[in-house]
């Protein structure tokens, strides 16, 4: 089988999965769906929590230089003015005359010639695709509209008119929010340069392409970090945020080879950033962009300056200065991070079965600290005294590890059910269980079992998943 073909087996393979075993089910689907929606299932959004967690103790709660902020989704329409959105926060699309399909005039142009096409007018789009005969994915014609643009942010009204000046947005990114409560948050921590404010929450796109699944929705949620800096240290604190982000990936189990780092080129730079990057990991549908990092020199804090009338200077008592800080933006998608460690965590392998054959089994190889379920009890039988003991010892562990009681059909399958999932310790209680007080504990990714006395599993199961 080709390569292509493996990895959009792949893909498909991980999506009928998260359905199957409950991470991830298409959006309103009993009336036929929503385009690009998608809803976490009670797995996937055990997984989900995980990750929001960890990051907010990783990038919040372990460091004294970052400080959260849970801000309203809607916002003053002047915040979209201020930050550019309302002006430029557009795509550029075409529309194919002979099928009438949809398409980002620049996906079209990166996915047919290879170059990036950010930053490029609907015009510039338009000469390309004509000079290069580049023709429409869906049925082959050559025969589109010219690119224009389109409106990236979800409008709607506050109040009981539907009139122009009653519009709000639903928001498109956080960041903005962490702009807006700068002084807020500076003068009710008394916070020092260097520091930054991040936020998890949900942000909405206008998006009209097809989403690889969750990859590209409507409605995402971003974890962020605004990072104010002096301008001097900008380079040298890109630098670090850079490693930061590397380290992060490690700590949830994104595998190097599995990414890489692209800086954007001049041309494709927004008007007020020096340097971005783009840590890119290799979907199964291609090189696409998982996360960024930019310099956004002090033009957010500026704009708002300019269209609130409020200073967002900074007093540097040490130099005894004012000035407008700079900004360092690391900026992080967890629907990505969930799509992208549940493509690196799919295993397929050869195992023994009970009968001595072998079968392919599905192992979903998370990070124990960010696996949905970390301990499965399984009684053996359905029998009432082992039921009762396996209750006993699922009481045991509940309180401290995210856990399962499962005792419908074979042990096998439930096994594998588990393996689907990325539980890394099944716990089995079986008949000799009642006279020994122990019980088997099966490893995730060895299959090795090991016998542990019921009094000492928590702190065994401790120990392994620390
Ligand atoms: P793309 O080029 O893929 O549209 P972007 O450059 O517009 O992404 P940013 O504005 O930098 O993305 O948003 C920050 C992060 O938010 C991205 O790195 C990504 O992880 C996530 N993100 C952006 N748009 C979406 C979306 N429509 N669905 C899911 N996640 C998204």
């Amino acid at each position: 089988m080709s390569q292509k073909n493996d990895r959009q087996n792949l893909m498909d393979k991980i999506t009928s999965l998260a359905k199957r075993r409950g991470f991830v089910f298409p959006g309103s689907e009993i009336y036929g769906g929503l385009a690009n929606t998608w809803d976490y299932g009670p797995v996937g959004v055990e997984l989900k929590n995980n990750i929001k967690q960890a990051w907010w103790k990783f990038f919040v709660k372990n460091r004294e230089d970052v400080v959260g902020l849970d801000a309203a989704i809607l916002m003053n329409s002047r915040v979209w003015e201020a930050s550019g959105h309302i002006a430029g926060f557009n795509d550029a699309l075409i529309d194919c005359k002979a099928c009438k399909a949809r398409i980002r005039a620049d996906h079209l142009i990166e996915d047919s010639l290879n170059i990036k096409a950010e930053g490029m007018t609907p015009e510039d789009m338009t000469k390309l695709i004509e000079e290069n005969n580049i023709k429409c994915p869906v049925c082959g014609k050559k025969d589109f509209t010219n690119a224009r643009k389109f409106g990236l942010m979800f409008k709607t009204f506050q109040g009981v008119t539907e009139e122009d000046k009653n519009i709000i947005y639903l928001r498109p990114e956080t960041a903005q929010a962490m702009f807006v409560n700068f002084k807020n948050v500076l003068s009710s921590t008394h916070k020092k340069i260097p520091f930054g404010i991040a936020q998890i929450g949900k942000a909405f796109r206008n998006e009209i392409t097809p989403g690889n699944f969750i990859f590209r929705t409507i409605e995402f949620e971003q974890m962020e970090i605004e990072y104010f800096i002096n301008e001097k240290d900008w380079e040298k604190s890109f630098e670090y945020w850079q490693e930061q982000m590397a380290s992060w990936l490690d700590y949830i189990g994104v595998k190097k080879e599995n990414y890489s780092i692209r800086e954007h080129d001049k041309d494709e730079l927004s008007h007020y950033s020096k340097k971005t990057i783009d840590f890119e990991y290799n979907f199964p549908f291609g090189t696409k962009e998982l996360y960024g990092l930019a310099y956004r020199g002090d033009f957010d804090l500026t704009q708002h300056q300019e269209h609130s009338k409020q200073s967002m200077e900074y007093f540097d008592t040490e130099n005894n200065r004012k000035y407008i800080p700079h900004v360092i933006e690391p900026t992080f998608g967890v629907d990505r991070s969930v799509l992208a460690v549940m493509i690196d965590a799919y295993c397929e392998e050869e195992a023994p079965t009970a009968d001595g054959k072998t079968e392919t089994r599905v192992v979903m190889k998370f990070n124990k600290n960010i696996a949905p379920v970390k301990v499965a009890i399984l009684p053996l039988s359905k029998k009432e005294n082992l039921s009762k003991k396996a209750k006993e010892v699922f009481d045991l562990v509940k309180t401290e590890f995210a856990s399962q009681y499962d005792e419908s059909q074979s042990i096998g399958k439930r096994y594998r059910r588990q393996d689907e999932i990325g539980t890394p310790y099944c716990v089995t209680v079986d008949f000799k269980s009642l006279d020994d007080d122990a019980v088997t504990v099966r490893d995730r990714d060895t299959m090795k079992q090991e016998r542990v006395k019921v009094g000492e599993l928590v702190e065994w199961l401790r120990k392994k998943l620390s």
